[in-house]
C-alpha cells in the first residue's frame, strides 16, 4: 500500500493515500494511483482484502440458445448476484472497508438505494464495527430488511437518493466514520471494480468482448470495467451504459451531445438500483459519460416493461434471478440488437448486478404457472397443467 497515492481525474492534483473523498483544489473525483505497482502484483494486493466474505470471481454464463427473442448466441451474463450480499457492491465495500480500517476508522456510513447499504451492513458486521445506512424511504422492503438483519442502524430518509447522499456526507463528518457510499466518493472502492474487467478478460480467454452492458447510476462500475480492460492492454470493449427511462440523466446528455450531465428531477422507475438523479454530484455523471464516449460506446434508456420482460427472460429462460436493475442490462442489449446498433456476431456481456431476492414485489406482479390441488388429487392434473404450458407429459 506504500506506493499508492490518490490522483484527481480533473486537475491531476496528487495526495497521499488517506481517507479523502474529493480533490481539495477543484472538488474533482479522486482515483487510486498505484504508481509502478501494476499487473499481477497489483491484483494480488487487491484480491486479499482483510475484510472479506468471499466476494468476486462470479460466473460468466452464456445465454441459452433460443431463450431470447433476438440474438443470444454471442451473449453472456456476468452473474454478480452471486456475491455474498447479492450484488456487485460487495467488491467495493470489501476494498473500501479494508483500507478504512487500516487508516483507523471505527465505523462506516453509507448512502444507498439498497444494495450498497446491505453490502456495507454485512461487511461492518464481519468487521465488528457499527454501520449507519441511509436509504430513500421508498427503498424495496426486502433490501431494508436485509440491511437491518445485519444489525446496522437503518435510516430512512425522505425523498430520493440524493437526499440520502447529502446526509451521509454530514454523518461521516459528525461521527468520523468512513463513508463507503458507492458513487465515486470512495476511491478505494471504485478501484476494486477493476477486477470485474480482469475477470471478464480471463473468462473470455484473454480477450475483450465487443460490448459490456452496465446498469448505470453514477457509474463506478463503468469505470471499473474500462480500467480493468485497460490494465490488460489491447482493445477496450464498447460500454453500453443503461439507465431507466424514468431516471436517465446520463442518457439525456449522451443523446443531446452535451458536454456535461445535469441532474434529473424525481426518479420514476422499478429499477431502484439505478434510480439516482445525481443532484449535487453531477460531475460523477459527466465523468462516466466521458468514459462511455472514450470507448465508442453508447448510453441508452429502457422502459420498465422492457426491464420486466428481461427479468422473465433471465429467470424463466436462463435460471438467473435478478432484480429489475440487474436485468436492465439485458433489456438494453436486446433493444440494440433489435435496432441493429449491436451488429450480428458481436460479443456482448451483460452485467447482472443484483439478486431477485432483493425485490420480490415486481415478481409478485408477474404471471406465473401455479395451480392448487386437493390432498390426494390424481397426478393427471399435473400432466394437464403441463400440457397447458405446452409441455407433453407421460413416458413417451
Ligand atoms: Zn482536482
Amino acid at each position: 500500500m506504500n506506493t499508492m497515492s490518490l490522483c484527481c481525474v480533473s486537475c491531476g492534483a496528487n495526495y497521499p493515500a488517506t481517507l479523502r473523498y474529493a480533490c481539495d483544489a477543484c472538488g474533482g473525483i479522486l482515483e487510486v494511483d498505484r504508481g509502478a505497482e501494476t499487473g499481477e502484483a497489483w491484483a494480488a494486493g487487491l484480491v486479499s482484502p482483510a475484510v472479506t466474505l468471499g466476494e468476486g470471481w462470479t460466473p460468466l454464463l452464456q445465454a441459452r440458445p433460443g431463450s431470447l427473442a433476438s440474438g443470444g448466441g454471442m451473449l453472456w451474463f456476468k452473474d454478480e448476484t452471486r456475491n455474498p450480499s447479492g450484488s456487485f457492491k460487495d467488491r467495493l465495500v470489501s476494498a473500501a472497508l479494508t483500507t478504512a480500517l487500516a487508516f483507523g476508522s471505527k465505523g462506516l456510513v453509507c448512502a444507498s438505494s439498497g444494495n450498497a447499504g446491505a453490502s456495507a451492513a454485512a461487511y461492518a458486521a464481519r468487521a465488528g464495527i457499527p454501520a449507519v445506512i441511509l436509504v430513500p424511504e421508498r427503498t424495496p422492503t426486502e433490501k431494508m430488511a436485509q440491511i437491518a438483519a445485519y444489525g446496522a442502524l437503518l435510516v430512512k430518509v425522505e425523498g430520493h437518493y440524493s437526499n440520502s447522499y447529502a446526509m451521509a456526507l454530514a454523518v461521516a463528518q459528525e461521527t468520523g466514520f468512513v463513508n463507503v457510499t458507492t458513487t465515486f466518493i470512495n476511491p478505494y472502492g471504485t478501484d476494486a471494480l477493476r477486477l470485474v474487467g480482469h475477470e471478464l478478460h480471463a473468462q473470455l480467454g484473454d480477450s475483450a468482448p465487443d460490448w459490456v452492458v452496465v446498469p448505470t447510476g453514477s457509474g463506478p462500475l463503468v469505470k471499473g470495467v474500462v480500467q480493468g480492460f485497460a490494465d490488460k492492454g489491447g482493445r477496450l470493449p464498447k460500454i453500453l451504459a443503461v439507465q431507466a427511462e424514468g431516471c436517465a440523466p446520463i442518457v439525456r446528455a449522451f443523446e443531446d451531445n452535451a458536454a456535461a450531465v445535469s441532474a434529473w428531477g424525481e426518479p420514476k422507475t422499478i429499477a431502484s438500483g439505478i434510480s439516482d438523479p445525481l443532484i449535487g454530484y453531477e460531475r460523477d455523471g459527466t465523468y462516466t459519460l466521458d468514459l462511455v464516449r472514450r470507448t465508442g460506446g453508447k448510453a441508452v434508456a429502457v422502459t420498465d416493461d422492457q426491464i420486466r420482460s428481461a427479468m422473465r427472460a433471465l429467470a424463466a429462460g436462463n435460471g438467473i434471478f435478478a432484480e429489475p436493475t440487474g436485468a436492465s442490462s439485458l433489456a438494453a442489449a436486446l433493444k440494440l440488437i433489435e435496432s441493429g446498433e449491436i451488429a450480428a456476431g458481436e460479443r456482448v456481456v451483460c452485467m447482472v448486478t443484483g439478486h431477485g431476492f432483493k425485490d420480490f414485489g415486481i415478481y409478485r406482479q408477474m404471471p406465473v404457472h401455479e395451480i392448487r390441488v386437493e390432498a390426494g388429487a390424481p397426478a393427471s392434473v399435473i400432466t394437464q397443467a403441463l400440457a397447458g404450458m405446452g409441455h407433453s407429459g407421460g413416458n413417451d
